[in-house]
């Protein structure tokens, strides 16, 4: 930052996750410019900051160039909802990999750090439980979730190679399942989903026998992680997985949202999708030891404030 406030691009910025870093970051101060196509994120997600003279809103896909000048970029811009992400997979594909292309050029040109939205699925159906960062996945290249694993894993491969061939400060954090108020209600993740059926009395859809495991984390503590790594020395590039250890079955999940709605809706079950991992817990020793960062929310109490939200959404 050569003076004033630090202009911080976040792509997808009016998703779920860029929406909460939209706000931290002006919290702290930043200005902040969000840019975003609409595919899966809405203005009502960031209606309330529009009125803050340090929040810019543009709409722009991150497959095309962007010419702006800023001193940090956090990219996020990615459908990550299985049934978005699938909807049409070779967008999906160009908007990690033309995206990364784009984003990683515009840092270069301007000296900024940059920070990439990676994910726990560069691990595919891991074989190595806990996942740690040096386990190198196991992903079907041609299914139907590889426009979305490759595409992050190909992206992550531009980020270090811009890192060693252009000297760039790049940051890139693997995200495990999070959580919480401003997912869309069709979002079509599993804690939106069951949420949106308990509150709304329908059969809470299980796939397969719901014996797969997912690791949630409530999106407060991701974005403080986000945050930290993105202020962390030069030298800790990442990839760092950010996410909450407490692992859990699917249909655990399912019995614990529907006695805490005080929902009447019964469990159904349904085919397990193509390629569904069957488990993925976040190993992260490292970013304690290199972020002095661990998630801070229980369970329950991100559960409660993301019940809270939904009721006055679709309740
Ligand atoms: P989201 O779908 O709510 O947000 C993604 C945002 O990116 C949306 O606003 C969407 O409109 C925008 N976008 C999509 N394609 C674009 C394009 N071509 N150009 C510009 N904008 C585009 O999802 P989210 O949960 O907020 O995820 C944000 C990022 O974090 C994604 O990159 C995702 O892969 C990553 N991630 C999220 C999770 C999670 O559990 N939430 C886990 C792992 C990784
Ligand atoms: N790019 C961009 N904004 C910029 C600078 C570059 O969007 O401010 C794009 C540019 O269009 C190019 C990509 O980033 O397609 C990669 O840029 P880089 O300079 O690395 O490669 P080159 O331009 O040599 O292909
Ligand atoms: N899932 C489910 N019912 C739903 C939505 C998802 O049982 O209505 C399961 C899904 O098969 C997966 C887990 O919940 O095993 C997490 O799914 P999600 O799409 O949220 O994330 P991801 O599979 O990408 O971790």
């Amino acid at each position: 930052m050569k003076y004033g406030r630090k202009r911080v691009l976040v792509t997808g910025g009016a998703g779920f996750l860029g929406s909460h870093l939209c706000e931290r970051l002006l919290a702290e101060g930043c200005d902040v410019l969000c840019a975003d196509n609409f595919f899966t994120g809405v203005k009502d997600n960031i209606a309330h900051l529009l009125g803050n003279p340090y929040f810019e809103l543009m709409r722009h896909d991150v497959t095309f160039p962007l010419f702006v000048e800023v001193d940090e970029i956090f990219n996020l811009a990615c459908p990550a909802s299985p049934i978005h992400y699938q909807r049409d997979p070779v967008q999906t594909t160009k908007t990690s990999v033309h995206g990364a292309i784009n984003v990683l050029g515009l840092a270069k040109r301007v000296g900024a750090k940059i920070f990439q939205a990676s994910t726990s699925e560069v691990y595919g159906d891991p074989e190595v439980h806990p996942q740690t960062e040096d386990y190198r996945g196991n992903v079907n290249p041609i299914g139907p979730r590889a426009c979305y694993d490759e595409g992050k894993r190909c992206a992550e491969t531009l980020f270090f190679d811009y890192w060693r061939q252009h000297a760039l400060r790049i940051k890139v954090a693997r995200i495990f399942n999070t959580y919480g108020p401003r997912m869309h209600p069709n979002d079509g993740r599993v804690v939106s989903n069951f949420i949106v059926q308990a509150l709304q009395g329908q059969d809470i859809t299980l796939y397969g026998d719901g014996s797969q495991t997912r690791s949630f984390c409530f999106v407060s503590d991701l974005i403080e992680g986000f945050i930290r790594l993105m202020n962390s020395p030069d030298d800790v590039t990442g990839p760092i997985n950010l996410g909450n250890p407490r692992e859990m079955t699917v249909r655990e999940l399912a019995e614990m949202v529907v006695r805490m709605v005080g929902s009447k809706s019964q469990i159904v079950y349904r085919p397990l999708p193509a390629d569904d991992p069957l488990q993925r817990q976040p190993n992260i020793s490292l970013a304690k030891e290199k972020l002095g960062w661990e998630p801070k929310v229980p369970l329950e109490d991100g559960l409660e404030q993301t019940i809270a939200y939904f009721r006055k959404v679709v309740g």
